[in-house]
């Protein structure tokens, strides 16, 4: 406890019972109890924290609201919990150089909110987004539904406030779209959960708020037919800001036990689709629409006001929440397949027999697939049938993962599948970045 005595600009947590709640994630993993949790108010406790890490041989693990997905914030053995929640820092918006910078601390709701607030978008958009913090979002790079369209959160960082193993905070990029003087380094540590060192803060860049939105609940009558459609639709020039389903499993249990605005869902599996452009409720775009819908649907509703709009994302927002409700113990992947593969994506799950439902961002490839009884399965098998599942995606193309990252939850699925010079890249710079290994140690690589 000598290691923690005095430090500056900083709350620190040793009672056992306090550090039970860092202990966990949303992941199905449980750490080891901390050393202790630090507060950090400022960054002279980080500093000291670094050196103390450095002098005493301990870890430092990063942890913003504790959402993720991939156990990426949990304690491994000898280290400390970094918590940026007390992180200080306002956000600020400046609508001439279209961008807003926010400390990592900052709730992500608020950040969309304020910019929202002067007419302007922030597009990331993790289901999670009312409880996670910047921090996390940009350490696991997260994604949303919109990705489909905008892309993930890299692709809305400008410049990135980083503190590295020297101590001292440096920022990498500028308050412009353009800036090339040299590899972005900044990139190199969105998405790295914490393992290069700590994020904390950034700007981020925005776009005009899209003011038209044409979103389509569409049951289809036949769930193969739903797979071709994201390519039936890139193929003929309709980019959906957003393209989320639910198989006819996990349709029949929302349908079956979900909240009330579920049991009326109709179709043998589900679509949400959503058209953010100008001009996407006037009648020619809606007309081309439908002669590609059409012909799949089972019933098809359009959002006509805000009301019917929330109505229908509502139902996609919880359903995470209420399959983890009914199935505490189950696993929930992320894997990714390109569009064009998606059915021979669901024709190979077949195959293996792998007793998996699924439902998330069909428009982009990227996939939820739920082993509901994972918990009761044998954990030799589960293994299998998780590490079948990978390997089916990466034979077609895609990835182990597409948001939520790899932390503890795939580290060993990472290294028996990736690319060796890939990993042996990973350890290169992480041995360049961070030669003692204090920053998350043990996650990823
Ligand atoms: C209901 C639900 C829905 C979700 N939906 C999505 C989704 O649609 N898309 C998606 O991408 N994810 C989703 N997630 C996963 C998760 O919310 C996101 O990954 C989120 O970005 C994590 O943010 P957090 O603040 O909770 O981070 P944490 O869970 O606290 O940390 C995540 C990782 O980031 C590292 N980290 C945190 N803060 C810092 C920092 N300041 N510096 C360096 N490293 C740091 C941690 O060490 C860890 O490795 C969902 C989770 C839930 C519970």
């Amino acid at each position: 406890m000598d290691a923690f005595k005095g430090l500056p600009e900083a709350k620190v947590i040793w009672d056992p019972s306090e550090l039970e709640p860092f202990r966990v994630d949303e992941s199905h993993l449980r750490g080891v109890q901390p050393l202790a949790v630090v507060k950090p108010h400022g960054p002279r406790a980080l500093r000291e924290l670094v050196h103390r890490a450095k002098t005493e041989g301990f870890g430092l693990v990063p942890r913003g609201a504790g959402t993720g997905k991939a156990g990426g914030c949990l304690p491994t053995e000898r280290t400390v919990v970094v918590d940026f929640s007390e992180w200080p820092g306002d956000i600020q918006v400046s609508p001439q150089d279209l961008c807003l910078r926010a400390p990592a601390s900052a709730p992500l709701r608020e950040v969309k909110g304020s910019a929202e607030a002067l007419g302007l978008f922030y597009p990331p958009d993790p289901n999670s987004w009312e409880s996670c913090a910047l921090g996390g979002t940009l350490a696991t790079n997260a994604g949303g539904p919109n990705a489909c369209k905008y892309g993930m959160t890299r692709h809305w960082v400008l410049a990135l406030d980083a503190l590295l193993e020297d101590g001292e905070i440096h920022t990498f990029g500028i308050s412009s779209v353009k800036a090339n003087a040299g590899p972005a380094l900044g990139q190199l540590l969105i998405g790295s959960e914490g393992i290069f060192g700590f994020i904390v803060g950034a700007t981020l860049r925005l776009t005009p708020m899209p003011r038209e939105f044409a979103t389509l609940l569409l049951p289809v009558k036949r769930w193969e037919d739903l797979l071709d459609l994201p390519g039936l639709l890139c193929g003929a020039g309709y980019l959906p800001s957003a393209f989320e389903f639910f198989d006819p499993a996990v349709l029949a249990e929302l349908r079956a036990h979900g909240p009330e605005a579920a049991r009326r869902l109709p179709g043998e599996a589900l679509a949400i689709l959503e058209f953010d452009e100008r001009g996407c409720t006037s009648e020619p775009f809606l007309e081309g629409l439908l002669d590609l819908l059409g012909p799949l649907a089972d019933g098809l509703e359009i959002a006509s006001d805000a009301r019917q709009r929330q109505g229908i994302w509502a139902v996609r927002r919880l359903t995470s929440a209420f399959l983890k409700e009914r199935h505490p113990k189950k696993i929930s992947e992320d894997i990714v397949v390109p569009r064009s593969r998606l059915r021979d994506f669901f024709l190979g799950l077949d195959r293996l027999g792998c007793p998996a439902v699924s439902y998330g961002h069909l428009g982009d490839g990227n996939l939820h697939v739920n082993l509901l009884a994972a918990g009761e399965t044998d954990p030799v098998v589960l293994e299998h049938q998780l590490m079948d599942l990978f390997r089916l995606a990466i034979s077609l193309g895609g990835t182990l993962s597409g948001e939520h990252g790899i932390g503890l939850a795939k580290r060993d699925a990472f290294l028996a599948l990736s690319d060796p010079a890939q990993i042996q890249a990973l350890r290169a710079l992480k041995r360049a970045l961070d030669p003692q290994n204090i920053f998350n140690p043990g996650k990823v690589i």
